[in-house]
């Protein structure tokens, strides 16, 4: 089962991810974590992700396919991935596609997630996230905060802002996104496996919900 999680920044794509792969065990790979890791870790991979990420740019095409097309060669994912920020443009949605191809297989859903950007910037500034890889939680201040402030409830790290998560990068994010990642949503519609949800405080529908209704559907198709 391949499916990719498609949206604007904090339209809750981690979120949706990571609680499909507790749900589906099939495994999130997010390809903002795997930049994060390198900068953290400051290989060159990081510092050349880190230099487009801080001004809410897109790393190059050829940089970020080659990480995903060694991820997909890795066992934990044969049986099943959860793409999660990537394709971001419609040159990596085409490399995906004859990835796939040569390995004999597909998307099975392409899950949209759209949220009204007033949401979506309110939500960026005041979403924590907890460090530790094995954990990843995604906390919001005012929504959703932790227990105790600035500490994760499930594993105890200490929570942390995100760099990019300051209001001016999150502009030029999404007007990223408008300019380089949404011609994906007819790109995927095209192909017959694009399923759009909305998530929103206003309908009172969470990335929990969405993940809940995923969960049923995958699992009443089998
Ligand atoms: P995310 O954690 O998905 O919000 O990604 C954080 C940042 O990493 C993005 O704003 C981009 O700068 C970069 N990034 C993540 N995935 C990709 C991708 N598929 N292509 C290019 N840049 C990416």
């Amino acid at each position: 089962m391949i499916i990719i999680m498609l949206g604007a920044p904090g339209t809750g794509k981690g979120t949706v991810a990571g609680l499909l792969e507790g749900k589906l065990g099939y495994k999130q790979v997010s390809t903002g974590d795997i930049f994060r890791k390198n900068i953290q870790e400051g290989t060159e991979l990081g510092k050349l992700a880190d230099s487009y990420i801080s001004k809410g740019n897109l790393v190059p095409d050829d940089v970020t396919i080659k990480i995903v097309q060694d991820r997909l060669n890795q066992p934990d994912v044969q049986n099943g991935i959860i793409l999660d920020g990537f394709p971001r443009t419609v040159a990596q949605a085409e490399a995906l596609d004859n990835i796939l191809a040569n390995k004999g297989k597909k998307i099975d859903m392409v899950l949209n997630l759209t949220t009204p950007e007033e949401e979506i910037i309110e939500r960026i500034v005041s979403r924590r996230v907890c460090p530790n890889p094995q954990c990843k939680t995604v906390y919001n201040v005012v929504m959703n905060p932790p227990k105790k402030e600035g500490i994760c409830d499930k594993c105890g790290n200490e929570l942390v802002q995100r760099k990019d998560d300051n209001e001016e990068t999150i502009k030029s994010r999404i007007a990223t996104y408008m300019e380089q990642t949404s011609p994906l949503v007819e790109y995927y519609k095209n192909q017959g496996v694009l399923r759009t949800e909305e998530v929103s405080q206003k309908i009172n529908r969470l990335g929990k919900d969405v993940a809940n209704d995923i969960e049923r559907d995958i699992k009443n198709q089998k």
